[in-house]
């Protein structure tokens, strides 16, 4: 049997404690795709399909979109010949039935995860970075109003792009309270789960962008 050498890393962690950043960083140095299961979904939105109608109500509210939903789409997106070699997972697994079909799915295609890597960050700072998170919707770039603002006010900093800013639909205060409280009702289990098998590398997230990079990285290494 052939040897598994893909490079498969899953971020977990609550909103706002930069999941994406990482990930991008991640990829670059894997070169590996970053699969994101929320970016997934909001280009359903903006696409108008019926998948991102369906999915619509639960991402405003700040809810899981349904388990079914999630897996037929990420099934799909696996299966793709540029996830064959690894992948970086960000927002998935957010439920222990979400994670126990990951594995699941690995275990059929003799495949493993390489770590879970936890973000870890206190409610009160997510809700103070989310309530200024603005995003360019062209190009995913995500900036602070405060800590991180764009050069130009409202406008991306990408060259190519200089999209009119936007707040997400879901990063207004009540849906992100409600999201914290999903994320310690259901993402919590998922944590337990990858600790158990070994796979769980915690890392302080309060801290600079850089500085989390780094600490993940000797994560990884170690
Ligand atoms: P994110 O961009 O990761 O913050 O995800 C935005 C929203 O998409 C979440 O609040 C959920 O409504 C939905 N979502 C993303 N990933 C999942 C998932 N694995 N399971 C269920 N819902 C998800």
């Amino acid at each position: 049997m052939a040897t598994d050498e893909g490079v498969r890393l899953l971020l977990i962690g609550p909103p706002g404690s930069g999941k994406g950043t990482q990930a991008k960083q991640l990829t670059e140095r894997y070169r590996v795709p970053h699969i994101s299961t929320g970016d997934m979904l909001r280009e359903q939105i903006r696409k108008g399909t019926s998948l991102g109608e369906e999915a619509k109500g639960y991402i405003n509210d700040g809810n899981l979109v349904p388990d079914e939903l999630i897996l037929s789409m990420l099934r799909v997106r696996l299966s793709q010949s540029d996830s064959q070699g690894g992948y970086v997972l960000d927002g998935f697994p957010r439920s222990h039935a979400q994670a126990e079909a990951l594995d699941a799915l690995l275990e059929r295609q003799g495949q493993n995860i390489k770590a879970a890597i936890l973000l870890v960050l206190d409610d009160e700072t997510i809700v103070k970075r989310l309530c200024n998170r603005r995003v360019c919707p062209e190009c995913g770039r995500v900036y602070h109003l405060i800590n991180h603002p764009p050069k130009t006010e409202d406008r991306c900093d990408e060259y190519h792009c200089r999209a009119t800013l936007i707040q997400r639909p879901d990063d207004n205060e009540t849906a992100i309270r409600n999201r914290l409280r999903i994320y310690h009702e259901q993402t919590q289990p998922v944590v337990a789960f990858y600790k158990e098998k070994g796979l769980l590398k915690a890392i302080d997230a309060s801290r600079e962008i850089l500085r989390v990079q780094i600490d993940i990285e000797r994560a990884l290494e170690g």
